[in-house]
């Protein structure tokens, strides 16, 4: 018997990433968009979950120009992975950073003439001129100069021969609802901007505002680069933006029935007795539990088992969580039951997992913790390396 990676046995929960839907839903995207508006694909927080770097390698190769990242560890994962695509670092960097995203080919946003001044200073020590994104916040009121003060931070910029001023661009605060009127509003202060910066004779290569929604919704406002997550995910940002059919989502999250328990009339189920059965059932315990990322309910949604709905009893437990199995009979020990995801005909989207913790899909999807294993199925990459944070377990 050997002990190793290839005999490990691997726990009977997990978050399945098929990256033939990911890779689609990228075609989808693209073949959406005009060619010369170019796709940033955005790829923080380990892609939604997903795992950077496998979906790093299929965006690359159905078209995306770069990717959008968060944080420098993010960053430094894909270069040290060997992705060469130009990684934006959305966000602020600390001055200790600058260094590292000069040496590394990282492209900076900047906001402030501190930053400016010290990244032109490490460029220029490296013997490199260094590209920059310029961020300008125009109503959302995070990162970025105001609109109505970003002209002396373009005029330093571009004094600072070590800098190339490459992109400038805005984020929305809503641009997946109805109501348009504020996204509008912040598009013309950026364009304000823009003014500001033809009638200086400036040029930039890549000016860019939209998100998701404002790719699917705005699409006056795409100019040369749309920056988009969710939806390659394979999940729009709302119920009212508009649809691209044939998207699908990527991400699945499964576990394998590990316990069959049978009630008599009156007995309770999980901690605090939230559940009494009303007669005899049978229940399925499944071994995930919200240290996995699932919402902590009690009596609310439920989990697809051969392709019926089996409600969830009883109150969620870090580790378990107990589904009522009595109108499902043909169930069995390890049967496959689905938490996220289709089986036949049902299906349990993000969205509704989002309602049962009055959040958002974005927050579901980044709230599976890593020790749900990911497993990629319809992709090339499976199994050749391992990403940093996650292990890309055997098919
Ligand atoms: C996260 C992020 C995006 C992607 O947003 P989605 O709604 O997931 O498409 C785009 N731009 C910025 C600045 C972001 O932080």
């Amino acid at each position: 018997m050997e002990f190793d990676s290839t005999t490990f046995p691997l726990r009977p929960a997990w978050a399945e990433i098929d990256l033939g839907k990911l890779r689609r839903n990228v075609q989808l995207i693209r073949r959406d968009l005009p060619a010369r508006v170019r796709l940033l694909a955005v790829v923080k927080d380990e892609a939604y979950g997903h795992g950077a770097l496998d979906v790093a390698r299929v965006a690359v190769e159905e078209g995306a120009w770069g990717f959008g990242l968060s944080t420098l560890e993010e960053a430094m994962a894909l270069r040290d992975a060997g992705i060469t695509a130009p990684l934006l670092l959305l966000g602020e960097r600390q001055e200790a950073e600058l260094s590292w995203c000069v040496a590394h080919n990282l492209t900076v946003c900047v906001n402030e003439e501190h930053t400016v001044r010290a990244l032109a200073k490490i460029a220029s020590g490296f013997g490199k001129q260094v590209s920059v994104h310029l961020k300008v916040h125009t109503g959302m009121s995070r990162y970025g100069v105001r609109w109505d003060q970003a002209l002396p931070l373009i005029e330093l910029i571009c004094s600072e021969k070590s800098l190339q001023l490459e992109g400038v661009m805005t984020h929305f605060s809503q641009s997946d609802e109805t109501d348009k009127s504020f996204a509008n509003l912040q598009f013309a202060r950026f364009n304000e901007v823009l003014q500001d910066l033809a009638a200086r004779g400036v040029s930039v290569k890549l000016r860019h505002t939209c998100n998701s929604g404002g790719f699917l919704d705005l699409p006056h406002a795409h100019l040369d680069m749309v920056r988009v997550g969710i939806l390659m995910y394979g999940v729009f940002p709302s119920s009212v933006c508009r649809r691209i059919p044939g998207i699908k989502p990527v991400m699945s999250v499964k576990a394998r029935i590990a316990a069959i328990q049978h009630l008599k009339a009156g007995e309770v189920v999980g901690y605090g007795m939230r559940y009494t059965a009303p007669g005899e059932r049978r229940i399925a315990v499944l071994p995930i539990g919200y240290g996995d990322g699932f919402p902590r309910v009690r009596n609310q949604g439920g989990a697809l088992i051969r392709g019926q709905r089996a409600p969830l009893i009883g109150g969620i437990a870090m580790d378990a969580l107990m589904v009522d199995i009595t109108d499902i009979p043909e169930a069995q020990m390890w049967d496959e039951a689905v938490l996220m995801g289709c089986q036949g005909d049902e299906q349990i989207t993000v969205h509704d997992l989002a309602k049962l913790k009055n959040s958002v899909s974005y927050d579901v999807l980044t709230n599976w913790r890593l020790r749900l294993r990911r497993k990629s199925v319809n992709g090339t990459t499976t199994n050749e390396h391992k990403l940093t944070r996650m292990e890309t377990a055997p098919a």
